[in-house]
């Protein structure tokens, strides 16, 4: 939830869903409503799922931040002006996960309807990957030590079956950089097995995120290589985001989310649409990269 830096507008190419948008009702993000739906109108993406955050540690940025009311007002309120230009709007949310506040989490879908929970664990404050700690963490400490309280809240996550979706699997390299690299990383993909393994078991869907693309690193969240995986393990839903923050990250580098899931063999998306859960078909890539939409 820091500010991300600029991502240069990219073409989505016909590309059917972006399931993970902050909006100005996300602290760490000042883009109305409607600046997206026109994006989407332009670059033929004909559904969009705003996530805004919802935290529940007070002394998280988006404790409180917005109401909920408000946010399904604003929410709904575009969906209905925008259903005519070709663009379904989704109401969504992203909510902090942490086995402290799971209760919590339970409580707020228990009265809150949303079309689409994404469930993500961000860095905590007591986390060792918080700034000023970080580097004492890593400090002669194996691989599987430093990322385990992690993984430890991702599993946590899935197994509470809280969620359609956990969101960026594995953001956690990017508290780690440059003190441990997404390539150093890459030589452990064992460390997140267990995590999708309880992303299988718990039948949620693995989120492929484009925003690891804008930062140090340049992988999606999770890599190409643990998609892959994911797929061998049996896993069988996935979706897309590109996380956008700003104007500029819309969709940014959504295509190559999409590539990873056509890399890998899945044919479909899982997203949910309230009661309705979907399969919404992946666009086929081709050679030279480009995508053809198969979703008509
Ligand atoms: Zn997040
Ligand atoms: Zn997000």
């Amino acid at each position: 939830m820091t500010a991300e830096p600029p991502a240069g507008a990219q073409p989505a190419g016909d590309l059917p869903l972006d399931a993970h948008l902050h909006t100005e009702q996300s602290p760490d993000s000042a883009v109305p409503i409607d600046v997206y739906a026109a994006l989407a109108v332009e670059r033929g993406i004909p559904e969009i799922c705003i996530t805004d955050h919802v935290d529940f540690d007070p002394r998280d940025p988006a404790y409180h931040y917005s109401r909920f009311d408000d946010r399904e007002r604003v929410v709904r309120g575009a969906a209905e002006r925008w259903a005519k230009q070709g663009v379904a709007i989704r109401f969504g949310a992203e909510l902090t996960y942490n086995r402290r506040w799971e209760a919590d989490v339970r409580d707020h879908l228990e009265r809150h309807g949303y079309d689409y929970v994404i469930g993500s664990v961000h860095d905590w404050p007591e986390s060792p990957y918080w700034p000023s700690r970080v580097q004492s963490w890593v400090v002669g400490r194996p691989l599987d030590e430093v990322v385990a309280p992690y993984y430890a809240e991702i599993i946590a996550a899935a197994r509470s079956g809280l969620f359609d979706t956990i969101g960026h699997l594995d953001v956690v390299k990017r508290y780690l950089h440059p003190r441990i690299t997404a390539a150093d990383l890459a030589t452990r993909p064992d460390l997140q097995e267990p995590a999708l393994r309880a992303i299988i078991e718990s039948g949620t869907a693995l989120e492929v995120n484009s925003s690891g693309l804008r930062y140090p690193g340049a992988e999606t969240y999770p890599s190409a290589a643990v998609v892959a995986r994911y797929r061998e393990l049996g896993g069988d839903r996935v979706v897309v985001g590109s996380d956008a923050h700003s104007r500029g990250s819309f969709a940014a580098r959504l295509d190559e989310s999409y590539r990873h899931l056509t890399a890998a063999g899945f044919e479909a998306l899982t997203f949910r649409r309230g009661g309705e859960r979907v399969r919404i078909d992946v666009p086929r890539s081709t050679p030279n990269g480009t995508v053809d939409a198969l979703r008509t």
